[in-house]
């Protein structure tokens, strides 16, 4: 055993991009998949990825692309993964007995007090996950955002049992390979980012679905307007110094907000011949056989940004 094996459970798109990000740092990866044609495949994914960052200039790593590689390993066993490992990241399919059963399974091999279990679920409270575990007091949520190397933000979420310390050290990790951890207090549903999302595609569906907009415009307020801020600084901060301070804001504005907030629908499904309208519209620009290429467009812009934003 090293005091550098990180072990990543599941080797889909998200497994992969943990290991890529602690490797990039000098981690010993341990890969763990149920399906050994899965960790082949993502080896493969993984060199591909790895070369198209190296190609560009856009590795985040000092070492070179085979030193990288060389610091991931591949296993399809459970307990030889997690053996050793000073940070344990869950990646399985987004099932909670799934999951569930996978961290009684970790829970049952002997690991030293001070390893960090997280799990990458999107939307599961992680107590709902944990509960079950003689070790449940170094359980939390990391949740990372999607793309994990062009998006640096990651959610740490304790649960009611999590000791402070354990939720230290993951961020101390995360902090290490690069990643900005925000830490939440307590668990809530869609933890931060996705209920700021959740808020958002709320007010766009209503705008859109009965028509006071078109998708083009609406999605123009976001990438020419709001979005100019929020790559800088949040929501708070906006109107803090868009008058003398928050309190002088929310007196001056506070009405008219809440005002419009009144305003705001009861939440529904976004379905129905409103959705298909959209997904027309939505494809005129990208139509659906030419998504991918439209994630290689996000991605070439997010990082040009994240390299920016590293130079400001
Ligand atoms: P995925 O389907 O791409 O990968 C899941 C992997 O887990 C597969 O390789 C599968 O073979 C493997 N697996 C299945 N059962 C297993 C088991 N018992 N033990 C070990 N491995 C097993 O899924 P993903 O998109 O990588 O998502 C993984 C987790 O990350 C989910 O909880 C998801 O909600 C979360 N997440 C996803 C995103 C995203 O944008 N896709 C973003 C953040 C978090």
């Amino acid at each position: 055993a090293t005091m550098n094996k990180i072990a990543i459970i599941g080797s889909g798109l998200i497994g992969k991009s943990w290991a890529m990000l602690f490797a990039c740092s000098g981690y010993d990866v341990m890969l763990y998949d149920v399906i050994s044609d899965q960790l082949q495949s993502a080896l493969v994914d993984i060199e591909a990825q790895l070369s198209a960052l190296y190609k560009e200039g856009l590795q985040r790593s000092s070492l070179t692309l085979a030193e990288v590689k060389g610091h991931i390993c591949t296993t399809t066993i459970l307990e030889e993964c997690v053996t050793g490992a000073i940070y344990i990241q869950e990646c399985v399919p987004e099932n909670r007995d799934l999951k569930r059963d996978v961290w009684r399974q970790i829970d049952d091999v002997i690991t030293p007090d001070d390893v960090v279990f997280a799990t990458s679920t999107s939307a599961i409270v992680p107590s709902l996950l944990s509960d079950h575990l003689k070790k449940r007091h170094r359980f939390m949520v990391a949740h990372p955002a999607n793309p994990p190397l062009l998006n640096p933000m990651v959610e740490l979420v304790p649960t009611p049992w999590t000791e402070p310390a354990a939720v230290d050290r993951a961020r101390a990790l995360m902090e290490v390979i690069g990643q900005v951890p925000i830490v939440l207090n307590k668990e809530i549903d869609g933890f931060v980012q996705a209920r700021i999302q959740a808020a958002i595609i709320h007010v766009a569906w209503q705008l859109v679905s009965e028509d006071y907009v078109d998708v083009e415009s609406l999605e123009t307020a976001m990438s020419e307007g709001l979005g100019g801020w929020y790559a800088f600084m949040g929501p708070f901060d906006v109107e803090h110094i868009n008058a003398d301070g928050f309190v002088d804001s929310s007196k001056k504005y506070g009405a008219m907000v809440e005002q419009v907030q009144k305003t705001f629908p009861k939440p529904e499904l976004m379905q129905g011949p409103a959705a298909e309208k959209l997904t027309r519209d939505l494809e005129q620009w990208t139509p659906s056989n030419r998504l991918a290429d439209r994630c290689r467009w996000r991605d070439r812009r997010m990082s040009a940004l994240l390299q920016l934003k590293r130079k400001l």
